[in-house]
């Protein structure tokens, strides 16, 4: 998942960060609104974890902003302990879910994998594409019932591939979910790669090329 986190405490922010990354996620960390708000525009995030105490505008009024002019993005708040009304505010404000400080970066990432899988309308926790199951808990991608060793980049470029198994992404969208700013820009082929990668390891034709437009999942085989 690409994510995006609005936390000015920057140890706390890092913390966020880097735990989400282990996770297998491309994580973008601002510290306060108006740079959030920018990143937003700039590239399709996941979800946002989303601290309401921040500098020049707290949370609740970017959520509210966000939510005005229609941003459908999951947003999980995280608040202060005693702040019940903050919660019940960013809740009825458009949060879909939130955690209470301190939190586990466990919870946290078991928590967006909830909220994006009620936002992608699925009821299990395991995908499955036919013979193709991944579990995004476990980070583990299985053929025919045995387990394929992936990267993480490439079980973000089969996870973006399955949210949307009718689709056809575009190089740039996939280069999106698989890269965040944090890193140096991807080689040129890097998405091709990968792509050549998850054929051979996974099956030849879980990735169908889709010729001027991109890459979409492959049919689906029993
Ligand atoms: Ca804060």
């Amino acid at each position: 998942m690409r994510l995006l986190i609005v936390e000015d405490d920057l140890p706390l922010q890092d913390a966020l960060a880097a735990g989400l990354r282990q996770q297998g996620h491309a994580v973008d960390a601002f510290g306060c609104g108006t740079d959030a708000d920018a990143a937003l525009a700039g590239a399709p995030y996941d979800a946002v974890v989303l601290d309401l105490g921040l500098p020049g505008g707290d949370g609740l009024h970017w959520l509210r902003r966000w939510r005005a002019a229609d941003r459908t993005v999951p947003v999980l708040i995280l608040t202060a302990r005693d702040a019940v009304e903050q919660r019940i505010a960013g809740l009825d404000g458009g949060a879909d879910d939130y955690l209470v400080k301190p939190i586990t970066i466990d919870e946290l990432g078991a928590r967006l994998r909830a909220m994006t899988r009620r936002a992608g309308g699925r009821v299990h926790g395991v995908w499955r594409h036919g013979a193709l199951e991944y579990d995004p808990a476990a980070r583990v991608a299985r053929w025919k019932g045995r387990a394929v060793d992936l990267t993480a980049r490439e079980l973000a470029l089969l996870e973006a591939l399955m949210s949307h198994p009718q689709r056809v992404l575009s190089k740039a969208q996939l280069l999106e979910k698989l890269y965040d700013w944090s890193g140096a820009e991807p080689e040129s082929n890097a998405l091709e790669v990968h792509v050549h990668h998850l054929r051979r390891k996974v099956d030849p034709g879980i990735v169908r090329t889709v010729r001027g437009l991109g890459y979409a999942l492959g049919a689906s085989v029993e």
